[in-house]
C-alpha cells in the first residue's frame, strides 16, 4: 500500500521548545528516511529562528517533507473558520499570504492545500481553483467536491493512526487492528504531533517500523 502521512498544525515558532514534540516527530521521519506532508501555519512562521528555517529547508531538500498550506491564522470558531463562512477575499488573502511567506523563507512553492479542521465552502473552492500553483487538495470524505478542479486526496485513513478522544491518541495495537481491515491503494493518515506526548511518539515509531517491515511505501501528495 502507498501511505501518506498528513501531519497538521505545524508551528515553526515553537519548533525549539522541549515540550513541543513536533521536532522529535520530524526526526523520526528523517531517521527512517521516509516522508510526510506537513501542514504549516503561516502566522507561526513570521518570526522564526534561523536554525529552524535552515532545518526545514534541509528537510525539504532531502524530500523528507513537503508542505501543505494549512491557513495563515488557523482561525476556527463555532460557526465559521478561516475557510468556511468567511468572504472570498478573506480566504484568498489567507491562502496567498502563506504562499508568499513560504516562498520567501524556504524558496519553496506549496502545491497542496488542506483546510483548518478540513472545513471548506464554495468560496474556498473558488480560491483553490484560482490558485494555479495548487495541484492537490485534502478533502474529508463527507464534503462535496464536484466543483474542485484539482486532484482530491481523501482522508480515507481518518481515525486509524490517531484517535483524538484518548489520553494517548496513538496506539500501535489499535492501529494494527484497524489497518488490517483496510483495502485501499493509497491511504492518508491524519495526525497532530504538536499535541502528542512521549507515549504517542513511541507508539508512532512502532507504527513506522511495522509499515516499513511490511514493505509499504511512504509518499507525499506531490508524488501522485
Ligand atoms: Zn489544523
Amino acid at each position: 500500500m502507498r501511505i501518506i502521512l498528513k501531519a497538521d498544525d505545524f508551528r515553526a515558532d515553537r519548533f525549539t521548545e522541549k515540550v513541543y514534540l513536533y521536532s522529535r516527530y520530524l526526526s523520526i521521519i528523517k531517521d527512517n528516511n521516509i516522508c510526510c506532508s506537513l501542514g504549516i501555519i503561516g502566522s507561526a512562521c513570521e518570526h522564526i529562528k534561523e536554525s529552524t528555517r535552515l532545518y526545514i529547508k534541509e528537510l525539504l531538500a532531502n524530500k523528507n517533507v513537503t508542505l501543505f498550506n494549512h491557513s495563515y491564522y488557523h482561525f476556527l470558531a463555532e460557526h465559521s473558520s478561516e475557510f468556511s463562512g468567511t468572504p472570498f477575499e478573506y480566504q484568498r488573502d489567507s491562502v496567498y499570504k502563506v504562499q508568499f511567506l513560504i516562498k520567501k523563507l524556504f524558496d519553496y512553492e506549496i502545491k497542496t492545500f488542506g483546510s483548518v479542521a478540513n472545513s471548506i465552502d464554495k468560496n474556498t473552492i473558488r480560491v483553490i481553483n484560482q490558485c494555479s500553483v495548487f495541484k492537490y487538495v485534502y478533502i474529508y470524505k463527507y464534503q462535496c467536491i464536484e466543483d474542485i478542479k484539482k486532484q482530491v486526496i481523501w482522508l480515507n485513513g481518518y481515525g486509524i493512526l490517531e484517535h483524538k478522544e484518548d489520553k494517548n491518541c496513538v496506539n500501535f495495537e489499535r492501529f494494527e487492528d484497524l489497518f488490517n481491515e483496510v483495502n485501499e491503494e493509497i491511504i492518508t493518515f491524519q495526525m497532530h504531533p504538536g499535541g502528542w506526548n512521549e507515549i504517542d511518539l513511541i507508539e508512532f515509531e512502532k507504527i513506522v517500523k511495522y509499515l516499513k517491515d511490511n514493505k509499504h511505501t511512504f509518499i507525499t501528495p506531490e508524488q501522485l
